[in-house]
């Protein structure tokens, strides 16, 4: 065993039926879906379908598998989550991987000969373990740089092997290609990798065994479902982020059905006020990474302050709690740092900014918080400097929010400029940004249309049954 890294876990999958979808997407699409999974059934045989990734909570990986792999096993596919550890050494690297695919220096560590060590005795020691309850033939779904290192492992042992990437750079740079010398040797035999967008496969992996996959949100989740206003003014109120109580219990309903109720408060940094309920809030719900770029959206916030228009518009910045997501080490540090611009804001702006960090002890009860802060949003902004799709997105849209987002990766497939939503064109201008807020803050009508187009947009592209029939065709292809 390696020094600091337990065992590995295994995350239980409820079993949930894709029918409760049939109001928002209509018979036809499930009826496919369920004729598709039957092949697949076929295909299988009673092997088992796994997924692995490296945390359980925190992400957009983890949230998506949490909400997708229930309607997998309600659709009688034999479906597993197992989630592999590492030492701090090995989550620095990945991360530093995970940037540099993105296209980013990072940290600007090395990624030489002992990091490669480091990974690949990570990888061995997790492949083992899996190796002891992944059958041959199973077919084994991985996500993420973490992962990568898996493969090779996991293919001598008979498993079928998919790898799946969600991050990606529009173009390539020389970090982008430091990230893929690190990982090609681990994927040139895999049989087939998922992309989010085509410019993000790399020539590694070009050899006609790549497909493309967005990802999907699940409108029944605590952090999608229907909430009313008086339970999102509740919930807020409960946790802090905005000022006078109502008479309305702050509950929701679990993944699993059950009553739930937000009880935790979040950990804000604010020198003002709370905003009152009929303040207008700029939302942006992001992991404290530079990439999501939240001193930018500070800083552009301070831009609009500064225009003659005038608005008693306030922003909140909200995030993980700093010390929950394990495969993000360096969310403290960032946050730091956001903190620090923050108290360099001009009094009367500090004011109006609020960081709030939410809590994460409970999975449903954080995402119920962040249904109810995107919800209340006047505008929902994604200012990332690079978003390999951007979950934060979709979640805002399908809330028929306005979302104001940065024209990068994924977002740019999602948004529609001026049909549903608004991109910015050069996410480090600030002035573009406070001219979009602007926009949108004078402009009730094109908030409306645009969080309407929004809602449309998500219901056709993004829910699970798009990406089941993909994951479908996926296992025909590994069929042939
Ligand atoms: N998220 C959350 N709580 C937070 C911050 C983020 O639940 O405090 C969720 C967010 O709602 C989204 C996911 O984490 O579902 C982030 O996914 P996205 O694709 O936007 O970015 P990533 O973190 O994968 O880069």
């Amino acid at each position: 065993m390696i020094k600091g890294v337990p065992r590995l876990n295994e995350v239980p999958i409820a079993s949930q039926s894709i029918d409760r979808l049939i109001p928002l997407v209509g018979e036809e699409p499930i009826a496919r879906l369920k004729a598709k999974a039957e092949a697949a059934k076929g295909q299988l045989r009673g092997r088992e379908f796994w997924n692995v990734n490296s945390t359980a909570h925190g992400g957009g990986v983890a949230e998506m598998l949490h909400s997708l792999l229930p309607y997998v096993r309600g659709l009688g596919i034999d479906t597993r989550w197992a989630v592999i550890e590492g030492n701090e050494e090995f989550f620095k690297l990945t991360k530093r991987l995970h940037h540099a695919l993105h296209g980013s220096r990072g940290d600007g560590s090395d990624l030489g000969d002992a990091q490669r060590a480091v990974y690949e005795a990570v990888a061995q020691e997790n492949a083992t373990r899996l190796s002891e309850v992944v059958a041959p033939g199973d077919v084994v779904l991985l996500h993420d740089p973490q992962t990568a290192g898996l493969a090779p492992h996991l293919m001598a042992h008979g498993a079928i092997v998919i790898w799946r990437c969600h991050v990606g750079n529009d173009e390539p740079n020389t970090d982008v290609d430091l990230g893929w010398d690190f990982l090609g040797p681990y994927l040139e035999k895999v049989p087939l990798n998922v992309f989010t967008r085509e410019q993000y496969i790399p020539d590694v992996c070009d050899h006609g065994r790549s497909v493309i996959v967005p990802p999907s949100i699940d409108p029944f989740s605590p952090k999608n479902q229907e909430m009313s206003e008086e339970t999102a003014q509740s919930i807020l109120i409960n946790t802090g982020i905005i000022e006078a109580p109502n008479g309305a219990p702050p509950v929701f309903t679990r993944q699993d059905g059950s009553p739930g109720r937000v009880d935790r408060q979040a950990d804000i940094v604010r020198s003002g006020r709370a905003p009152a309920w009929d303040t207008p809030l700029i939302v942006q719900v992001s992991r404290w990474d530079p990439l999501k770029d939240p001193i930018g959206v500070m800083k552009g916030f301070a831009r609009l302050l500064e225009r003659p228009f005038a608005t008693n518009a306030e922003l909140v910045l909200a995030g993980p709690n700093v010390s929950a997501v394990l495969d993000d080490p360096e969310g403290k540090g960032t946050l730091d740092k956001v903190e620090a611009a923050w108290r360099d804001l001009p009094h009367g702006f500090r004011d109006r900014v609020h960081l709030a960090c939410l809590p994460m002890t409970d999975a449903d009860e954080n995402g119920a918080i962040v249904n109810a802060l995107q919800r209340h949003a006047s505008i929902v902004v994604q200012k990332s400097l690079n978003e390999g799709f951007g979950l934060t997105v979709t979640e805002a849209m399908w809330k028929a929010r306005p979302v104001v987002g940065s024209a990068v990766g994924g977002i740019r497939d999602q948004i529609e400029d001026g049909v549903s939503g608004l991109l910015l064109g050069n996410p480090k201008d600030a002035d573009e940004f406070a001219t979009a807020l602007e926009r949108l803050l004078k402009d009730e009508a094109l908030r409306t249309k645009l969080g309407n187009n929004a809602r449309e947009k998500v219901r056709e592209n993004y829910l699970a049954t798009r990406h089941l029939l993909q994951y479908g065709e996926m296992l025909e292809r590994l069929g042939g």
